[in-house]
C-alpha cells in the first residue's frame, strides 16, 4: 500500500489496526446489528464506543472538528478495509464524512455549530435529498423540487427517492429549483437545510436496494415543508457546487468499500467448503 501525504509505515499501523476491529469486532456481529431491535443498537452503540477507545473514530473528518485528521488519500485506503463490513462506517462515525465536509465548507457559523458537532460525535446522522423520481438523476440540473423565499422562509415542494438515511437522519439538506429562470441550468438549484422533524417532511417507504428490502434508502415528499431563510447552504443559485462538492469525495469513498466488500466476498468463496469437492477430497483420503 502506498501513501502520498503519510509515511508509509503511520498508514500501514492504522490500517492494520483497523483491519483487527473490522474483522474481529464487527464482522461478528453482523447478524446481530442487521436485526435493527434493541440489541442491534445497543450493540452498534458498544462498537462506536470501542472504535473511540482505540482510536478509529472519525479518522477522516478534519482535526480541528474534533474527527482524526487523516488526509484525504490515507483515507482512501482505509476505507477499503471500512467496507469490509455493510456496518462499518457506522461502527468508525465515517458515515457523516461528506456532509460534514460540506457544511464545513458552506455553511454559515450557526449552522456549522447547530450540526457538526454532534456529527462528528456520531450523536446524529445527516441525509442528502438530490436524487428525484420523475427526472434523471444523472443530472442534478433537472432537479424539479421547488423551493420559493416567503418573507424569511422557504417553502418547498418535492419528490425525492435513494435518500440513504432519511428515515434515521436528523436533518436532509435539500436539493431544490430556487432560480428557474437562471442561465446557465447549473445555477438554477440551491441547497437548503431541511430538519426531519418539519412538518410536511414525509418519509413515504423504504426502497428496496442492492438485496436488502427495507434498506436504508427512503422515498421522500416534501409538501409545503416551511424552513427559515437562513437555512440556506451556499449562495443562492450555488446547489450544483455544493452538490459536487460533497459528491466528490464521495465517489472514492464508495468505490473504495465496495472494493473492499468485493475482497471479502473472494475470501470467503475461496475459504467456503464445496460439498462436492469436499465428497471427492473426503474419498481419496479413505
Ligand atoms: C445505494 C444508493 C444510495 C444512494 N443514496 C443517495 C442519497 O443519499 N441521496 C440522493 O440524492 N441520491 C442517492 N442515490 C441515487 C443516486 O445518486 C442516483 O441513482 C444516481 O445519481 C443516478 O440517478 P438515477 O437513479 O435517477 O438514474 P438515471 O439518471 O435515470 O440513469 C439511469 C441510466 O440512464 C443513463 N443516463 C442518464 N442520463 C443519460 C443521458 N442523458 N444519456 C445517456 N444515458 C443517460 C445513466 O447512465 C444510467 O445508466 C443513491 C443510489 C444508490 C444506489
Amino acid at each position: 500500500m502506498t501513501s502520498v501525504n503519510r509515511p508509509e509505515g503511520e498508514i500501514s499501523e492504522l490500517s492494520a489496526r483497523m483491519r483487527t476491529f473490522i474483522d474481529t469486532e464487527v464482522v461478528p456481529e453482523e447478524s446481530v446489528l442487521a436485526r435493527e431491535d434493541d440489541t442491534a443498537h445497543a450493540t452498534l452503540a458498544r462498537l462506536k464506543a470501542r472504535a473511540k477507545e482505540l482510536g478509529l473514530w472519525a479518522l477522516g473528518h478534519p482535526a480541528e472538528l474534533g474527527g482524526g485528521g487523516v488526509p484525504f488519500l490515507d483515507f482512501v485506503y482505509l476505507n477499503e478495509i471500512i467496507g469490509r463490513s455493510e456496518f462499518g462506517m457506522l461502527a468508525v462515525g465515517s458515515v457523516s464524512m461528506q456532509d460534514t465536509l460540506m457544511l464545513y465548507r458552506h455553511g454559515t457559523e450557526e449552522q456549522r455549530a447547530r450540526w457538526i458537532p454532534p456529527m462528528v460525535s456520531g450523536d446524529i446522522l445527516p441525509s442528502v435529498g438530490l436524487t428525484e423520481p420523475e427526472v434523471a438523476g444523472s443530472d442534478p440540473t433537472l432537479i424539479a423540487t421547488q423551493a420559493e423565499l416567503d418573507g424569511d422562509t422557504w417553502i418547498i415542494n418535492g419528490h425525492k427517492w435513494f435518500t440513504t438515511g432519511a428515515a434515521q437522519a436528523a436533518y436532509c439538506t435539500v436539493f431544490a429549483r430556487t432560480e428557474p429562470e437562471s442561465v446557465p441550468r447549473h445555477s438554477r438549484i440551491s441547497a437548503i437545510i431541511v430538519p426531519t422533524d418539519t412538518p410536511g417532511f414525509e418519509i413515504v417507504r423504504s426502497i428496496p436496494t442492492m438485496g436488502h428490502d427495507p434498506s436504508d434508502h427512503y422515498e421522500v415528499r416534501l409538501t409545503d415543508v416551511r424552513v427559515p431563510a437562513a437555512n440556506l447552504l451556499g449562495e443562492r443559485g450555488q446547489g450544483f457546487v455544493v452538490a459536487q462538492d460533497r459528491l466528490g469525495p464521495g465517489r472514492i469513498s464508495h468505490c473504495m468499500r465496495w472494493l473492499g466488500q468485493a475482497q471479502r466476498a473472494y475470501e470467503l468463496m475461496c475459504a467456503r467448503e464445496h460439498p462436492v469437492r469436499t465428497r471427492i477430497v473426503a474419498r481419496r483420503k479413505g
